[in-house]
């Protein structure tokens, strides 16, 4: 797979994917991640980006034309499955949509700015907008972020134990089971004797029903 991510703070996308899971994955040559810098795309002589809005109002609009080159020069290099721009009133992004992305080859993100894009660029320019969230961020680089962690992650051979994308919360309808490590006792508070008994087909069921246990107190919307 390869993400070509597009924003105008590239400093901002350093550090996600220069670290554990991610830059293993990276490594192992199972994603390639590309951060693009919208202002060299720009067409004039301050290297802007974002103009004032037409008809008035608080806030910068990012123009279309740097990102129309933008997006023009990575089409020439491969073929996109989408282009999404990170939007708080796109689609909410969800397991689903995660587990949908991870099967694409090559990806654009384009992260969005002060108050936003000009409007003509999510009619023609892309194809799909995400948001992660009811509320707004100041930029789209952590939503990006978010958005390529948990697609790469799905990535097989991403994470050590091919099972385990697997068993995370949301991939069967429920969330997840607790978890416990050592040691089995700690201030008098124990970890659940079945855990310690060696029983596999026991553990499998206890960990089936803490899951339903817990989706029915915490998500029981994912149950209908
Ligand atoms: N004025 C816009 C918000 C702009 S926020 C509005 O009211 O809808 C600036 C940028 O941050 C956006 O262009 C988008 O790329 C990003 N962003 C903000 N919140 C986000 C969210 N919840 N999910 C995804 N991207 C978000």
């Amino acid at each position: 797979m390869h993400l070509s991510i597009i924003t105008c703070l590239p400093k901002l996308l350093e550090s996600p994917f220069s670290d554990s899971i991610l830059k293993r994955a990276i490594a192992k040559g199972l994603v390639s991640v590309e951060i693009i810098d919208l202002r060299p795309y720009s067409t004039d002589k301050h290297k802007s980006i974002d103009d004032y809005a037409f008809g008035g109002g608080a806030g910068m609009v990012m123009m279309i034309e740097p990102i129309d080159r933008c997006l023009s020069d990575l089409k020439s290099k491969r073929e996109y499955d989408e282009v999404i721009y990170m939007s708080p009133d796109g689609e909410i992004f969800s397991q689903s949509i995660a587990n949908e992305l991870s099967l694409k080859r090559n990806l654009i993100l384009l992260c969005g700015h002060y108050k936003g894009i000009d409007e003509r660029v999510r009619e023609y320019l892309i194809t799909r907008e995400i948001s992660i969230g009811d509320y707004v961020l100041s930029g789209g680089e952590l939503a990006s972020a978010v958005v390529a962690d948990s697609i790469i992650r799905l990535i097989p051979g991403v994470l050590n134990d091919e099972t385990s994308a697997l068993s995370d919360s949301f991939q069967d309808g429920l969330v997840a089971p607790p978890v416990y490590t050592r040691p089995a006792e700690y201030k008098g508070w124990i970890v659940p004797e079945v855990l310690l008994s060696g029983h596999s087909a026991n553990i499998e069921k206890w960990k089936q029903e803490k899951a339903e246990e817990r989706t029915q107190k915490r998500r029981p919307n994912l149950l209908k």
